[in-house]
Formats: C-alpha cells, sequence, structure tokens
C-alpha cells in the first residue's frame, strides 16, 4: 500500500533523534541542568546580529510580495552572485553565479546533486565513519552504496582503500572536511593523492568519477587551514549551507556550484536543476536567500566553539579518553575505552551523559559527543566523564 522503504526509513528514526528525544524527557523529569547532552549538532550559539538586522531592514524596504515570492528555480540573482563572489575571494577560484543552485540547506544540496548524477547501476562511495543521511541519500538517488573506511586513529581518507574500493561503475564520492562525525580536516596532500587517484580511474574508465564536497562545516575549523576541493580536483560539486555557520538550521537555506572546470559543467548544473524540480524543491527560501546576499561573509561567534573544544578536550585527555584530533566542526569522536561504544553510551546515559553511539556512522567502536552546547554542560560533565572512565580502568584491573 506504501512505499515499503519510505515506511522503514520514516518508522527508523535516525539514532541521534532518538537519543535527543529521551534528553528532552530526562530534562523535564529532571531538570535541564543535570542532563548533559551532547547529541545533536544544532548550533548552540545565536545567528549574528547582522541577519536579525537583514530580516528587519526586508520586512521593512521590500514589501511582502516581493519578499514572499517566488525566486528563480535556482534562487535570487543576488544569492547566487554573492555565494559565486564569497566562494571565489575564498578559494581563489573563479567561479561563475551562473553554476551556484540555491537550497533548502546542504542536505537538499546533496539529494540534488546526487539524483543529478546517478544513472542506474552507478556506485557512490561513502568513507566510513560517514554522516548516516547520505546512505538514505545515495540509495534513494538509485545508487549502490560503497563504504570504504578511513585510516584507523587518523580517520584521513585511506588512498589505497579507496583505489580497491573503485570500479568503472563509480560516479562519485562524498568528502566531508571538516568531518562529521570525527572532527578531522582533510589536509591538502592527502586530497592531492586522492585527486589523482580518481584522476587516473577517470581516464582508465572513460568516464567522470565526481567528488561532492559536502562543506556545511568549512568556517569551522579554528584556524587550520580547509583545502578547496575544487582547486585540486576538476569533477568536483560543492554542497554546502549556512546552517552552522551562521547557526540558522531550521532556516533551510543552503548552495550547490558545480566547479567551472567539471565535465560538461553547464549540463551537469541544468541537471541539478533538474533534479531539484523533480525533487519539488521549487526554490529555496526567499527571505533567507535576500538575507545571505547581504550576510554571506559573516559569522556566528564561533570563538564559542573554539571555548568549548578546549575545555572538552583538556578534560578528556586528563582523564584519559583517546579521540580524533578534532580539528574543526563541533565534534569530537572519543573512542570507547573497551571498544564497544554501544554500552559506553548506555553506560553514559546512567549517568545522564547523552553521547551518539558510533554504530550508525560506521564506527561501532566510537561514541561522538557534540560540543554545540553550553559550556557549563561541559564542565558538569567532566566529573561523569571521569567516573565512567574510573569504572572502566577498574573493571580492566579486576580481568
Ligand atoms: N552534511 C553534514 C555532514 C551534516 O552534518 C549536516 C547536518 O548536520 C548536513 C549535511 C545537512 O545540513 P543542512 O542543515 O544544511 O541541510
Amino acid at each position: 500500500m506504501f512505499s515499503e522503504k519510505m515506511l522503514a526509513l520514516g518508522k527508523e528514526s535516525s539514532v541521534i533523534r532518538e537519543i535527543f528525544e529521551y534528553g528532552r524527557k530526562r530534562k523535564a523529569e529532571i531538570g535541564a541542568d543535570r542532563v548533559f547532552d551532547f547529541s545533536l549538532g544544532n548550533p548552540s550559539i545565536p545567528a549574528p546580529p547582522s541577519v536579525e538586522r537583514e530580516i528587519r531592514r526586508l520586512l521593512d524596504d521590500r514589501g511582502p510580495v516581493a519578499l514572499h515570492g517566488y525566486t528563480s528555480a535556482a534562487g535570487a540573482d543576488e544569492a547566487r552572485e554573492t555565494v559565486a563572489r564569497a566562494y571565489s575571494a575564498a578559494s581563489g577560484q573563479e567561479v561563475p553565479a551562473s553554476l551556484v543552485y540555491m537550497t533548502c540547506g546542504a542536505a537538499a544540496a546533496l539529494t540534488a546533486v546526487l539524483h543529478a548524477l546517478i544513472c542506474p547501476g552507478d556506485e557512490v562511495i561513502l568513507l566510513s565513519p560517514y554522516f548516516p543521511e547520505y546512505k538514505v541519500f545515495a540509495e534513494k538517488a538509485g545508487a549502490k552504496v560503497v563504504t570504504v573506511p578511513t585510516a584507523a586513529g587518523t580517520f584521513l581518507p585511506d588512498p589505497a582503500a579507496i583505489r580497491r574500493a573503485l570500479t568503472p561503475r563509480t560516479k562519485a564520492l562524498i568528502l566531508n572536511s571538516p568531518n562529521n562525525p570525527t572532527g578531522v580536516i582533510y589536509p591538502e596532500a592527502v586530497l592531492c593523492e586522492l585527486a589523482a587517484l580518481l584522476r587516473e580511474k577517470e581516464r582508465e574508465n572513460g568516464r567522470p568519477i565526481f567528488l561532492v564536497a559536502d562543506e556545511p562545516y568549512r568556517k569551522l575549523a579554528y584556524g587550520k587551514p580547509v583545502p578547496f576541493p575544487t582547486r585540486l580536483y576538476h569533477d568536483t560539486v560543492v554542497c554546502s549551507s549556512f546552517s552552522k555557520s551562521l547557526s540558522l538550521p531550521g532556516e533551510r537555506i543552503g548552495y550547490v556550484i558545480v566547479s567551472p572546470e567539471a565535465a560538461r559543467c553547464r549540463d551537469l548544473f541544468a541537471a541539478v536543476c533538474g533534479a531539484g524540480r523533480a525533487l519539488g524543491y521549487v526554490c529555496a527560501p526567499s527571505l533567507m536567500q535576500y538575507v545571505i546576499a547581504a550576510c554571506a561573509d559573516e559569522s556566528a561567534d564561533l570563538a564559542v566553539y573554539a571555548e568549548n573544544r578546549r575545555i572538552l578536550t583538556d578534560g578528556l585527555s586528563r582523564i584519559g579518553y583517546s579521540f580524533a584530533p578534532p580539528d574543526g566542526a563541533f565534534y569530537l569522536f572519543l573512542k570507547a575505552p573497551d571498544g564497544d561504544a554501544a554500552a559506553f553510551c548506555e553506560r553514559a546515559r546512567a549517568r545522564e551523559l547523552l553521547l551518539v553511539p558510533g554504530g550508525s556512522f560506521g564506527s561501532p567502536d566510537y561514541a561522538r559527543l557534540s560540543y554545540c552546547v553550553k559550556k557549563e554542560t561541559i564542565l558538569g560533565a567532566l566529573p561523569a566523564f571521569e567516573a565512567l572512565f574510573s569504572e572502566y580502568e577498574t573493571e580492566k584491573n579486576h580481568d
């Protein structure tokens, strides 16, 4: 009667959401300050004041009809031009506004791009651990998903493992740096090696392999450089959003940039527009597109996350935990003391620490912490982390 696939997706709500809902219930029971909820990547800081000022100005100056009407399907000219200008200035690579497609967040950017790229029989490579929605999006677009583990401990792409996974049917590889869930930023040397490998395989296969660079965390890098994949590899499509950098996740505003160096870039762009049409996106939210036209260069006060990161990493390493280098985004990927993150997260929950087990990201020995929380949450949680670690140490010593 219904699509079995969609029914299953709707019923099996994501693990992250389930923990978040548990947290809400628990906070109501025992008080918000006694629950240490590190589950969801929902920004904890407000959008910069310029965003609110711009919304008010637009409401006053434009009039509701112009403001709330549909824009062109690919987006309002001023939004596309601003995104192209900002990206060109940051990357040093000229990108025309005509290859920018405004979307309802990075999620819609990814679904439109994947639907544009995938033909029957195509494969999409995901580097694990990966953002769980990639699998949902790629499979919905009709791709066969192939997961390739990143290098143990560093979580960097492993070119030898990727080489083994590439086939003549590989259409795309999704790259996410700064990474969710690990927080790792991929250095230029690693990306160059990956680019060389993809070029070699493109030549061998006689057809393009696209790098889909999912970059909603680009600005959350705490001083570390985040190389631009479009500069390193021609067949690149960028998917991004203002959800995290401007703290606007609920406003659903993002974009696709097709690299001007990509194979048949104009046709690919048209296919992205076609996919957006087929998926019923119509256009990205108009008010937010106009806001972006004025505020794309701004950021929320990301120093708050830098401070959280410092307190959390200092505290956890002092206790004795190991974790992936948390270069960017606002996630920390923590190794379960005995390698069983599902059990570790259960035991953490008993101490009111809400963490996401890494199984749904493809790494069952790690747990993800989102540190986009109040500083007090981290300070309050550290004694519970310490007690939990001691519990494991005691058990180890008794074995
Ligand atoms: N990609 C990654 C890696 C994410 O973590 C998220 C959201 O958390 C998204 C894409 C979707 O972002 P948006 O809210 O802009 O759709």
